[in-house]
């Protein structure tokens, strides 16, 4: 990172108390990790920080230190305000309404719309909580046990257990420092990777059995219905897609999952050699070229048909 950037923040770090930390909506394990690794960290340095995730945190992060302080929205003044993990604004959902425009943008989105007063954007780091175990050092921040247990969860979900084609030595080497400052790799692992619950994977079931595929694209849908079905109650995939991507005989797999009657949240996946954060950004999404979404409006059968027909354009 460029040195008046890093000389820049310490020195607005220094000169604020009261921080906001603000990630996106239908927050992941990189969401939460470095909301929470950067806010710890700071309340440590006596600072005032207040994490705001407007749909909470997930229950597969909930046991992570300090998720029982992440409110679903901002209370007073802030000297700083802070967006970790999200592309675009939209991704925050109503967090910073009436703050007007963020003062630092922490994050490694390819589609990053540098939206912020200072943007710390870093497309080569595979997640945003590696960019943030990189910064607190810099910033003479230290890495008690809840800070190290959030950043170590941000970097293993995001990477997906470093199986992920944007895993560099540096990840690793990075995630290895976290180790030795105390993080419980197989734990933590364990929690965030492996196990899940009765109902994900009854919902899981539902979505697997109306798996589709053509050529070398594979997709299916999760609807409003499959979640009452499996009594799931989160709105997102549970994580399908990375089942769902592991399918050998396709380059590219979809997830369409119903939000309600108007608005179908896709997930893509893809392996090297295809790019579907540039198709997410069509429809108003962003992400990665090995992953990405979008949030778009329409009913299931509208934006299946929409995606779908973008998505083919991949083989010319
Ligand atoms: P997922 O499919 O797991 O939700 O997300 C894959 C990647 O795309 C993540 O890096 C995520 O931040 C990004 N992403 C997912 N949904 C959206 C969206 O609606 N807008 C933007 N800008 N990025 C998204
Ligand atoms: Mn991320």
């Amino acid at each position: 990172m460029d040195d008046s950037v890093i000389e820049t923040t310490r020195r607005e770090l220094h000169q604020a108390n009261r921080i906001l930390i603000v990630s996106h909506l239908r927050p992941d394990g990189d969401a939460v990790g470095s909301l929470l690794g950067l806010g710890l960290a700071l309340q440590e340095a006596g600072k005032t920080v207040q994490m705001v995730l407007v749909d909470g945190v997930p229950s597969s992060e909930s046991q992570l230190p300090g998720s029982k302080q992440v409110r679903t929205k901002p209370e007073g003044e802030f000297d700083l305000t802070v967006v970790v993990d999200c592309s675009d604004l939209a991704r925050v959902g109503e967090a910073l309404n009436g703050y007007g425009i963020p003062d630092w943008n922490i994050d490694h989105h390819i589609t990053n719309l540098n939206f912020a007063r200072l943007n710390l954007v870093q497309p080569d780091a595979a997640s945003t909580a590696e960019i943030i175990t990189e910064l607190l050092p810099v910033w003479g921040l230290s890495l008690s046990n809840g800070v190290v247990s959030s950043l170590l969860t941000g970097i293993l979900t995001d990477t997906l257990g470093f199986r992920t084609s944007n895993v560099t030595p540096s990840t690793l080497r990075i995630a290895a420092s976290l180790v030795e400052a105390g993080g419980n790799l197989f734990e933590l692992y364990h929690h965030s990777l492996l196990q899940r619950s009765y109902q994900a994977a009854r919902y899981w079931g539902l979505g697997l059995s109306k798996l589709q595929r053509e050529g070398r694209m594979i997709w299916t849908t999760l609807t409003a219905a499959d979640r009452r079905a499996a009594e799931y109650s989160g709105r997102d995939d549970a994580d399908l897609t990375n089942v769902v991507s592991t399918v050998t005989e396709t380059d590219v797999s979809l997830i369409f999952i119903e939000q309600n009657h108007s608005r179908v949240k896709v997930s893509w996946r893809s392996q090297p050699g295809f790019d579907v954060s540039q198709i997410a950004l069509r429809f108003g999404g962003g992400g990665h070229k090995a992953a990405a979404g979008a949030d778009i409006e329409g009913t299931l059968e509208e934006v299946q048909e929409k995606v779908l027909t973008a998505t083919r354009s991949l083989w010319g």
